[in-house]
Parts: structure tokens; C-alpha cells; sequence
């Protein structure tokens, strides 16, 4: 068996991972590169891949973040022609997620024509979409399916999003066989909506992700005390409440929250606005999709008839006109809205309108890149360049990193330990200096004796033989 390294190495956007068995060539995750390089540099790197999309027999996709499939439509434009094994929420949201990314690449395509009059051709458009979810294939957890002749495929969950999975992979070549597991992003406990990540018990190589292998976060409770403590504030003073909301996960998690403190009576009945044409579609997706909700979800809100995602005081906005007036709306209110990072969509605007007022709070929920206004806000400057105009940050800022959907060092290192039979380890998905930090991490905390390879993009390694 070989494993070709194609994204994500030394890096977290653009997973790629080729496995060749038995001369068939399987393709774990197929993201977009994104963030860190130029749009130019972006577009070449993925519109290029590191092998022929015609040679690729079958795709096997963790999770629908557009880092691990959003450059599956130009996949299928080169030429690929197999099936797309995934979960079936992935399917679902990919739907929306897809149809977003083509609006993007034709938006990214306008700028570099104008910017450097490059002639070039978007990556890929809707209908290159249609053709990529005509190939996917809905399995469930814990199903396994094969998908060539001398490798099977059970997906187990992740705990990322919604129908994240690990893959695990049974492989027989001639008279040896092995076990692989490909963790795609890893989640944490006690998330709302999510089950807690599955534990896979055996394996003989395994590739993990690494995002946050230098950090350890706090766990997800405080975010209900800390909710409710700035909720109070900002509606006591008159304020409003602007929260850059990433449209998949994310929103619905800080929807559920909010649902949850309002029925405890621990926040008053403050008006919530979801504006985000997106996030309205993804909320649907959810609750589409009960049967993959953890038990505590059934306890909160299933069990007693209720959807986390639907209760008075909240509202899903849609039309542009309805947006605006939201610019006008007097009194206390909290607005989520997209981008998360604030370097695009509506969220812009109600920044614009909303920043410069003392008695506002702006909520961070994710991490926000180097570069991105989002980041000028978490950094708290005092000045930040909105549509080419100066505005004074005058608004509070709270970060709440409770809310990452990624596994801690801890989470990493104990999926590593609890894994048995383990001879390699190969480290994906992280910043340089995450990756080398977990490999240290694997070999010296918890004594590992195999091999652990952080890989070069590109690189080739051949295991099993
Ligand atoms: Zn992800």
C-alpha cells in the first residue's frame, strides 16, 4: 500500500490524501486550499492536483467543511468518474455548501481578471456541482461497505459537525492485511447536537489531524454562564448583540444555546435575527436530520417536541430588504450573521452600523485568520477599515473559544493511546508547528514506539510491505 500526501501537510486547508491498494487509487477528503496564499496562488493549487483526476477510482469524504470537499466539483470537471462515499447529512449539506463555493469561485475569478487581467476560468461552476452530488453515495455509522475489491469501509463519527466521520479502512493485499484510520477533522466531548467523537480501538497506521494539538480548550459549559452574564449586560444597557456566525455548526450550536438559556429563563426574550441566507438552508439541513443528534439534545428539546433551531423570539432572514432594516431596528437584539470571519456577506454591514456604539457587544465564536477584519476586532484596534472607511471600535468584544469543534492535545494524544496495534502514526492538517509539536507529543508523553511521520505535500510513503 502507498500513501500520497496531497494537502494539508504542514498546513490546515486543502485535505488530500491518496491511498494506493491492489493498483486501485483511493482518494481521502478532496479540499480546497484556502487562506495563506494569494487567490492566485489558490486557484493554481487547486486547479492542479498532485495526480490525475481521470486515475482516481473512488472518493471517501469525511465531513462537508469546504477544506476537506470543496474541490470535489473540480475533481469531477477533469475528468474524475467514480462514486463519493460519505454520510448522508454530509451529502445534504454539501448541497448547500457546494452551490456557495461555485458563487465564490466565480466571484474570486471577477476579481483576478479585473486585479491582474489573468485569463483564466473559474474552478468550477453549479453545474459541475450537480454532476459531483450525483456521485455521492449516503452510508451510515457504522455500516461497512466496500468500496474495491480487497478494501472495505466502515465510517464511524467524528463529532466535528454534522455527519462528520473517521473513516476506517480494512485492506487486504495478496496475503497480508491491515487496518488504516483516517480521523478527518476529530471533534470534542459534551458538544451540543454532536455525539462525542467514537473511539476506534485498533488499527496499524493512522493519519490525524492535528489543529489544535498545541492548545487545550476549556470545556463547553462555561459557555452557558458566559452567555448569560453578557446577554444581561448588553439588554440592560440597551445594547445589541452582533455575533459573526459560521454558517455550518457553529450558528446552530449558538442557536441552541440561546434556545436553551430562554427555556431555563435564564435570559429575557430578547429578539434573535439568524441573517444569513446560508446558515437558514444549513439550520434546515439539521433539522432534516434528528437521528444524528446527541442524547442531551433529546433531553433538552427532542424529547419534549421541541427543535433546537425554531422558538419564538428567533427569526431566519433571508431577503436583502428584510436585512437592512435590521440596520434600524431600535432596541436590544442579537444578530448572527456570515462570514465568520467578517471578510465578506452581511456581517460587514452590521458591523458598519453597530460598531461605534459603546453599548453594543461584538461575540467571536471561531478563530479568525491573520488578515481578516474579524481578526482587527478580536485584536481589539482601535480603528478598523470597513467598505474603505475608518470606524473607532467602540463596541466590547468578547471571545469565547469554547465553541472550536476541533479535539484539544489531549483529545489527540488519548485517540492516539486508546488506538491498539498501532505501528505508524502520520500527522495531517495542522500548522508547522502543531504537526511537529503532536509528533513530539506521541513519541515522548505517551512513549509510542512506532513511527511518527509528519509528511511533506507531495510526499510518498509506501506502508504495509
Ligand atoms: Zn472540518
Amino acid at each position: 500500500m502507498k500513501i500520497k500526501f496531497c494537502g494539508a501537510d504542514k498546513n490546515v486547508t486543502g485535505s488530500r490524501h491518496l491511498i494506493e491498494i491492489n493498483n486501485k487509487k483511493i482518494l481521502l477528503d478532496c479540499g480546497l486550499f484556502q487562506g495563506g496564499f494569494s487567490r492566485l496562488e489558490k486557484h493554481k493549487m487547486n486547479n492542479k492536483f498532485l495526480f490525475d483526476p481521470k486515475k482516481i477510482d473512488v472518493v471517501i469524504l469525511s465531513h462537508a467543511h469546504i477544506d476537506h470537499a470543496g474541490n470535489l466539483p473540480t475533481l469531477v470537471k477533469q475528468g474524475f468518474k467514480g462514486k463519493i462515499y460519505c454520510t448522508k447529512p454530509t451529502i445534504e449539506l454539501l448541497g448547500v455548501m457546494l452551490e456557495d463555493s461555485a458563487k465564490i469561485q466565480a466571484q474570486d475569478v471577477d476579481y483576478l481578471k479585473k486585479r491582474f487581467e489573468a485569463v483564466i476560468e473559474p474552478l468550477y461552476s453549479k453545474v459541475d456541482v450537480v454532476h459531483t452530488l450525483k456521485k455521492m453515495v449516503g452510508v451510515d455509522y457504522g455500516q461497512c461497505f466496500e468500496v474495491e475489491e480487497g478494501c472495505k469501509a466502515t465510517f464511524y463519527d467524528a463529532g466535528h459537525v454534522l455527519g462528520s466521520a473517521q473513516t476506517l479502512l480494512e485492506i487486504k493485499e495478496g496475503n497480508k492485511s491491515y487496518k488504516l484510520v483516517y480521523t478527518g477533522d476529530l471533534g470534542r466531548k459534551n458538544m451540543p447536537i454532536l455525539n462525542d467523537p467514537y473511539q476506534i480501538l485498533e488499527a496499524d497506521f493512522l493519519i490525524t489531524e492535528s489543529t489544535y494539538a498545541e492548545h487545550i480548550h476549556d470545556t463547553f459549559d462555561y459557555v452557558f454562564d458566559e452567555m448569560k452574564w453578557a446577554i444581561n449586560d448588553v439588554v440592560a444597557r440597551g445594547g445589541k448583540i452582533i455575533v459573526p456566525g459560521f454558517s455550518l455548526e457553529r450558528t446552530q450550536e449558538l442557536v441552541y444555546v440561546l434556545h436553551k438559556l430562554y427555556l431555563d429563563k435564564k435570559i429575557p426574550a430578547v429578539p434573535i435575527f439568524v441573517d444569513s441566507p446560508m446558515s437558514t438552508k444549513i439550520s434546515k439541513v439539521f433539522m432534516n436530520n434528528v437521528d444524528y443528534y446527541d442524547d442531551q439534545s433529546f433531553r433538552d428539546f427532542l424529547g419534549r417536541a421541541r427543535s433546537p433551531f425554531a422558538f419564538k423570539n428567533l427569526k431566519y432572514i433571508t431577503s436583502v430588504e428584510e436585512s437592512k432594516k435590521l440596520n434600524y431596528y431600535k432596541g436590544s437584539c442579537i444578530i448572527i450573521s456570515a462570514s465568520g470571519m467578517c471578510n465578506a456577506g452581511r456581517i460587514i454591514h452590521h458591523l458598519k452600523h453597530n460598531i461605534e456604539n459603546p453599548k453594543n457587544l461584538i461575540l467571536i465564536i471561531g478563530y479568525m485568520a491573520e488578515g481578516t477584519l474579524g481578526r482587527r476586532i478580536v485584536e481589539q484596534k482601535r480603528k478598523v477599515k470597513i467598505f474603505g472607511q475608518y470606524y473607532n471600535l467602540k463596541a466590547d468584544v468578547l471571545a469565547m473559544n469554547e465553541f472550536s469543534a476541533h479535539a484539544d492535545k489531549l483529545d489527540l494524544l488519548a485517540n492516539v493511546q486508546n488506538m491498539k496495534k498501532l505501528k505508524k502514526v502520520f500527522i495531517v492538517h495542522g500548522e508547522k508547528f502543531a504537526t511537529s509539536y503532536l509528533r513530539d507529543c506521541i513519541k515522548n508523553v505517551l512513549k509510542f514506539k512506532g513511527e511518527v511521520i509528519v509528511p511533506e505535500l507531495g510526499e510518498k510513503i509506501m506502508i504495509g510491505s
